[in-house]
């Protein structure tokens, strides 16, 4: 089920509505030419639309959607052409496509689940793949279609035009599909499948680990955006009602390209701004391109006039604004008037948690004979012990003792080679690492991985989403561990904007926003001033009483280490040396040996620093890095 929010309605009308006024102007006003730039511009839009649900909700560039496009307006020519032309037009075509003239929209809809189809069939595979290898498989994609249709000359005409195909759309058939597009994008990106996608798009490794399900929705996105370019085919091709191979091929595929990125990519109203933009630059160069006469002076015919004017555009805008004209926001996250419109400021709700103790007695989290090994190196080596609900657990150990290596093991981020790790007897190395939240395991990374073009509530609300809560709204959710960590002012900031004690602190409410049992925290302070980590401090401290949760810290702060847990576990160069309370350990010569040992030798390398008493280490001369 999906709920639309009012700022995704108050959204689509601002990006609808502009559509709408130049549908309007040019029917009233320019009826002929005016009239069929404005048809255009209505299906460009949804074809780039198109290609923005994946491409701009994935972060991956598809070259693809133009192969879609063509398959639509094939499919669909094909069942529209009047019986009669296509006697002489298509004479070997087989006997059970012949003769059918259908009307406009039946034939759209044959054509939608032929391309629906295909983009299940294609989308499998590139669902797999992340980044520029995804982009070379679409445009293989592409490549492919081209060929097919050239080579299926007894159902395309192969490279001659394919004519006949009656001109069906016009500029009211077009916009109500433009409208209709805007919608659906939007509301997708908007949904929590939506967010999800995005979330990976910005980090796959922290999406992953709250829980998203990468590849599906991946797929999911791939599929609905190769029907509405399908769609965009089918209006293109009863628009223009001739047309050939390579009408829908790298041209069309970077001038929609173009659109998008100038836009900018992420949004669905960059989408529109980006395809109105590029129509006029086009439009206007395509007129200088044949020569003006001005009278006193006459400007010659200069060829690709408007391909250089494209590309100009694009560096242009690329120069100064990198996220293209509109930026990541949509345009009713801008314009504070839209922004007041759609409910503006989070209504703060802060309920008190009503969320019972999710942990379970008995459900301890093990740790058993855990190894890990990069190729030849044994970055860990037989880690042994529990986490216990509602204590916290530290972990220490010089740098390259193998602490952060322990936590994505048990994360399974980096699974790991030997051993296993159980909550309440449940293997969860064997889980998809998607699944680990399931498990009631959640983590934070050394190095903060947000996902820095979501506000804050999107970065929880995406955790909150990946577990289901009968009936309950993951916004409510997230708002509620955006309180609880001391972010509830901050919830429609993106997340890259905050400062970094702040971004520490949406690490951990987008972890405990799955209802962890136990949650992993890798160096939580690290790089924070005394103020935020007192802050800190005291948001673990509430946090795991209030929900009996197992912390397992890993921390470089032996001060705060020795302050805060209940066990704390030693690591050395991949091998667990010591396990027991913070006084066994403060006195356990193996730590000791390990620490005096590290301390020798950064004393030999910078002479002016005297030996500090051990273990009672301030974090800025525990030997550090960053
Ligand atoms: P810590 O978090 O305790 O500082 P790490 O777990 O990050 O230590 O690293 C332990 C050892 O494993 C180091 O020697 C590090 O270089 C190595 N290591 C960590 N991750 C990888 C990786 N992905 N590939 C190869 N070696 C790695
Ligand atoms: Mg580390």
């Amino acid at each position: 089920m999906v709920r639309i929010r009012r700022g995704t309605v108050v959204g689509i009308v601002a990006t609808v509505l502009p559509l709408v006024i130049a549908t309007l102007v040019a029917a009233g006003l320019f009826p002929g030419g005016g009239e069929r730039l404005v048809t255009l511009f209505l299906i460009y839009v949804v074809a780039v639309i198109g290609t923005s649900v994946y491409s701009g909700n994935s972060g991956i560039i598809s070259f693809g959607n133009t192969g879609f496009m063509a398959i639509g307006a094939y499919a669909a020519g094909l069942l529209t052409i009047s019986p009669i032309i296509q006697k002489t037009a298509l004479p070997h075509l087989p006997v059970w496509l012949t003769g059918w003239g259908l009307p406009f929209i039946p034939a759209l809809l044959v054509a939608l689940v032929v391309v629906a189809l295909v983009a299940i069939a294609i989308g499998i595979p590139v669902a797999r793949l992340a980044g520029s290898s995804a982009s070379i498989c679409t445009l293989g994609f592409l490549v492919i279609v081209h060929v097919v249709l050239v080579a299926s000359s007894d159902f395309t005409r192969g490279s001659q035009t394919f004519f006949g195909i009656p001109r069906a759309v016009n500029i009211w058939m077009a916009l109500p599909f433009a409208i209709v597009a805007v919608a659906i994008a939007r509301i997708y990106r908007d949904s929590s499948a939506g967010m999800k996608l995005r979330a990976s798009r910005e980090d796959e490794i922290a999406s992953t680990a709250v829980g998203v399900n990468v590849r599906l929705h991946r797929f999911l996105a791939w599929v609905l955006g190769a029907v509405l370019s399908g769609a965009a085919g089918v209006l293109l091709g009863h628009f223009i009602g001739a047309f050939s191979p390579k009408d829908f091929y790298f041209n069309l595929t970077f001038l929609l390209l173009a659109m998008l990125i100038l836009g900018g990519i992420t949004t669905v109203s960059g989408a529109v701004i980006g395809t109105a933009v590029i129509m006029v630059i086009v439009e206007l160069l395509r007129k200088l391109e044949g020569g003006v006469d001005l009278g006193f002076f006459s400007l010659p015919t200069v060829f690709g006039l408007t391909d250089i004017g494209i590309g100009l555009a694009i560096l242009l805008v690329m120069y100064r604004l990198q996220d293209g004209l509109l930026g990541v926001r949509e345009i009713d996250e801008q314009l504070p008037l839209l922004k007041r419109l759609a409910g503006g400021k989070a209504h703060s709700a802060a309920k008190p948690a009503t969320t019972e103790a999710a942990s379970i007695e008995g459900d301890v989290l093990r740790v058993e004979n855990v190894g890990k090994r990069f190729s030849g190196l044994v970055a860990l080596e037989d880690a042994n012990f529990e986490v216990r609900p509602g204590l916290v657990t530290g972990l220490i150990g010089p740098n390259g003792a193998g602490k952060s290596t322990l936590i994505n093991s048990i994360s399974g981020v980096v699974p790991p080679s030997t051993g296993r790790v159980t909550v309440g007897g449940v293997d969860v190395a064997s889980l998809p690492v998607h699944r680990v939240p399931i498990a009631g395991l959640a983590r934070t990374f050394q190095n903060i991985r947000l996902f820095k073009n979501l506000t804050a509530l999107e970065n929880v609300t995406v955790a909150a989403s990946a577990i289901a809560r009968d009936g309950a709204d993951p916004v409510d959710l997230a708002r509620e561990a955006l309180f609880e960590v001391g972010l509830g002012d901050v919830a429609d900031q993106l997340a890259g904007t905050l400062s970094y004690g702040a971004q520490r602190r949406l690490e951990i409410a987008r972890a405990l926003a799955l209802k962890p049992r136990y949650l992993l925290l890798d160096e939580p302070a690290a790089g924070m001033n005394p103020a935020e980590t007192m802050e800190l401090m005291a948001v673990l401290d509430r946090i795991r009483t209030k929900y009996r949760l197992g912390l397992l810290v890993v921390e470089h702060d032996l001060k705060l280490i020795m302050r805060l847990c209940d066990i704390v576990v030693v690591l050395n160069k991949g091998q667990q040396i010591a396990i027991g309370t913070p006084a066994e350990i403060q006195s356990n010569p193996a730590v000791i040996e390990a620490y005096i040992g590290r301390r020798r030798s950064v004393a030999k390398h910078e002479p002016s620093k005297t030996e500090a008493p051990l273990l009672n280490l301030d974090p800025h001369t525990s030997g550090k890095t960053a």
